[in-house]
């Protein structure tokens, strides 16, 4: 008889859920769908099945899960996608799934930094000051509007897709690349472009943290974004620990026999 396959939404968007994902593709145990809001227009996406698009709120999320018969959710979406968390706790109350946060660890100021630490973009633009400067901007294209608001700076904006010209400030000139950056990559591209203060979200992780590497040699200050309050969950730092929930999950659920691992 076969073995039923314990149903898994993995909410995406990151390094780690679609390594996730990729760990748990070929595994016969689980039936697994990745979800990705659809914000960047060509995502690198694994060999699973993905949908993509929101959900339609929270009753729109618990409705999927409902409907899908899904048995358990993994959210592993970035740490400034709070809304999606939100919802994610809130739906999966609703239908009874258990839920884990995949959550990476925040970067944490080393010796040698000079970080001026605010709590969101509007800030961020104003610890620019009003002197004129030339500004490395790591956040995104959809939060540039407080940045408009300083046409003082010269912006050098870095975005896996570019902005749509009319989110720009007035002198900008636009980087569009993906990660992983080299620390040496980004001390080169800085001292290249005179650059003079990085403003970055905390988002942790290995793939994008040459910048700060990159700014404490060459004595840059970095505008640092803290992130979002998210609702306490059940949370790992990583995918050895998801990986271990779900073993553990399907274990109880099915009564089924870990597998080993890494064989
Ligand atoms: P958000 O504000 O938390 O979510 C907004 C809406 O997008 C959600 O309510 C949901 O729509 C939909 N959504 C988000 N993640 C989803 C997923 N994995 N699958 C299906 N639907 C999803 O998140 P955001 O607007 O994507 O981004 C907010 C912040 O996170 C920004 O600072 C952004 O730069 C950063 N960020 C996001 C991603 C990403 O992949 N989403 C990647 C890097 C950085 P419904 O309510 O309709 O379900």
């Amino acid at each position: 008889m076969a073995m039923a396959r314990l149903k898994l939404l993995i909410l995406g968007g990151t390094t780690e859920a679609s390594a996730l994902a990729r760990a748990l593709g070929p595994d016969p145990r689980f039936d697994l769908t990745l979800s990705l809001a659809g914000r960047t227009r060509n995502p690198v996406l694994p060999d699973v099945p993905c949908r993509i698009g929101g959900f339609g709120g929270i009753e729109g999320l618990a409705y999927y899960l409902a409907a899908e018969k899904i048995e358990a959710l993994v959210d592993a979406t970035h740490p400034f996608a709070a809304q999606i968390s939100r919802h994610a706790v809130l739906a999966a109350a609703k239908v009874q799934v258990p839920l884990l946060g995949l959550r990476r660890l925040p970067w944490e100021s080393e010796a040698g930094d000079h970080w001026i630490e605010v709590a969101d973009m509007a800030s961020a633009a104003a610890a620019l000051g009003h002197e004129p400067r030339r500004v490395f901007l790591a956040v995104g294209r959809q939060e540039l509007g407080p940045f408009r608001a300083e046409p003082q700076h010269e912006y050098v904006i870095r975005s896996v897709d570019a902005p749509a010209p009319d989110d720009l400030p007035r002198r900008a000139r636009v980087l569009t690349a993906r990660g992983p950056f080299a620390d040496e990559d980004e001390a080169r591209l800085f001292a290249d472009l005179g650059i003079e203060i990085l403003v970055t979200k905390n988002s942790g992780g290995a793939a994008t943290r040459g910048k700060l590497t990159a700014a404490r040699r060459l004595g840059i200050p970095v505008v640092m974004v803290r992130r979002p309050e998210l609702p306490a969950v059940e949370a790992v730092p990583g995918v050895p620990g998801a990986l271990l929930w779900l073993e553990d999950l399907l274990a109880r659920a099915h009564g089924a026999v870990p597998a080993e691992r890494g064989v």
